[in-house]
C-alpha cells in the first residue's frame, strides 16, 4: 500500500504543555508533553487520534510538521525554573516514518539533554534505536530517559493488519533489546488489546515472556480497547473489512460505551500480572528518581 500522506509546515505557538497532576492514574508521569508532529502515518485501524474530540480532521491524510519545533522547545526549556520529564508519542508517534528524513525528534532529544531534563519517548518504531546513544545519554545524566514500545500482539501477519505502516512486532522487540543495552530504561504498553480478536491468554503471555526476553523494566497493560464519536465508525469499517463478522459482537457487547474491555478482562489481567511478577517485571509504573518539576506528574497518551 503506497503511502500518500501529505505533508505541510505549520508555525506552532507552543510546545511544552503543562500534565496535570492526576494521583490516581495508571499512566506513566511526566511533567510536560510535547508534539512535534500532528497526524501519523502508522495508521492503526483502532487510533484514538481520530476522534473527533480532537479536531484533527484529516488524521488519515495529512501530517502538520511543526517547523519551529526545535527552537521552541528551546526556548521554552530555558524559561523553566524547575527541571522535569518530558513526554512525547501522545497523539502521533515521534518516530513515524517521516522522522528519518527529519529528524525534528532527535533535534529535540538533544535540547532536553542540553537543558537538564529527563524523556519518556511512546512509539511503535524501531526508529527510536538511531537516539538509543543520545537516550542513554540522558538517562545517564539527567536521570530518566525512558521508551514505551507499544505492542499489541507477538504476530506480525495480524499486527500489519491493525498497524498496517508501523514496524512489526518482531522488529519492536529487537529495538527494545538494543536499548535496554544502551542503558535506556524501557517498558511495553499493552494496549489496546482488541476483544475478540487479541485477547487469548496465550497470546498475553507471549508478550510477557518476548518482554521478559528483551530485558524490559516492565509491562503497562490496558486489557480492552477505547471507542468514541468518528474513530469507532473508523474501526468498524476496518473490522468490516478485514474480520467479517467481529463488528457485531463488538455492537453486542458494547453498544455506545467508552471504555470497552475484553471479556474475562480480570482473569487475564491477574494472569498478566502474575507472569510479569513471575519474570520480575512491573506493571505500575512507579516514577524512578531524576528530573522533578515539583510535584507535576501524569500524562496521558
Ligand atoms: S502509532 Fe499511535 S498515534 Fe500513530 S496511528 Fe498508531 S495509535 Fe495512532
Amino acid at each position: 500500500m503506497a503511502d500518500r500522506t501529505i505533508v505541510r509546515e505549520i508555525e506552532a505557538k507552543t510546545l511544552a504543555t503543562r500534565v496535570p497532576t492526576s494521583d490516581d492514574s495508571f499512566w506513566y508521569r511526566t511533567d510536560f508533553s510535547i508534539n512535534v508532529y500532528r497526524g501519523c502515518q502508522h495508521r492503526c485501524i483502532y487510533c484514538d487520534s481520530r476522534s473527533a474530540c480532537y479536531g484533527i480532521d484529516r488524521f488519515d491524510e495529512e501530517v502538520l510538521v511543526k517547523r519551529n519545533a526545535v527552537e521552541l522547545l528551546e526556548e521554552e526549556l530555558a524559561r523553566k525554573r524547575k527541571k522535569g520529564v518530558i513526554g512525547t508519542g501522545s497523539m502521533s508517534d515521534p518516530y513515524m516514518p517521516l522522522e528519518r528524513s527529519l529528524g525534528m525528534t532527535r533535534r529535540c532529544l538533544d535540547v532536553i539533554y542540553r537543558y537538564g531534563f529527563g524523556v519518556h519517548v511512546h512509539t511503535k518504531s524501531d526508529l527510536v534505536v538511531r537516539d538509543a546513544e543520545l537516550l542513554g545519554k540522558i538517562h545517564r545524566v539527567n536521570g530518566h530517559a525512558v521508551v514505551a514500545m507499544t505492542v499489541t500482539t507477538t504476530d506480525d501477519e495480524l499486527a500489519a493488519k491493525l498497524e498496517p505502516r508501523a514496524p512489526v512486532p518482531s522488529q519492536r522487540f529487537a529495538a527494545l533489546r538494543s536499548l535496554a543495552s544502551a542503558g535506556v530504561e524501557t517498558w511495553v504498553t499493552l494496549m489496546p488489546v482488541l476483544p475478540f480478536i487479541e485477547d487469548s491468554e496465550e497470546e498475553i503471555l507471549q508478550i510477557v515472556r518476548a518482554s521478559s526476553d528483551a530485558g524490559v523494566h516492565g509491562i503497562l497493560p490496558f486489557l480492552g480497547v477505547t471507542m468514541r464519536n468518528r474513530q469507532r465508525a473508523y474501526f468498524y469499517a476496518q473490522l468490516d473489512r478485514m474480520f467479517p463478522g467481529v463488528r457485531l459482537q463488538y455492537a453486542r457487547a458494547f453498544g455506545e460505551c467508552y471504555v470497552c474491555k475484553v471479556p474475562e478482562h480480570d482473569r487475564l489481567l491477574a494472569a498478566l500480572r502474575s507472569a510479569c511478577h513471575d519474570a520480575g517485571m512491573k506493571t505500575n509504573p512507579a516514577r524512578p528518581p531524576g528530573p522533578d518539576a515539583g510535584g507535576v506528574q501524569l500524562p496521558l497518551l
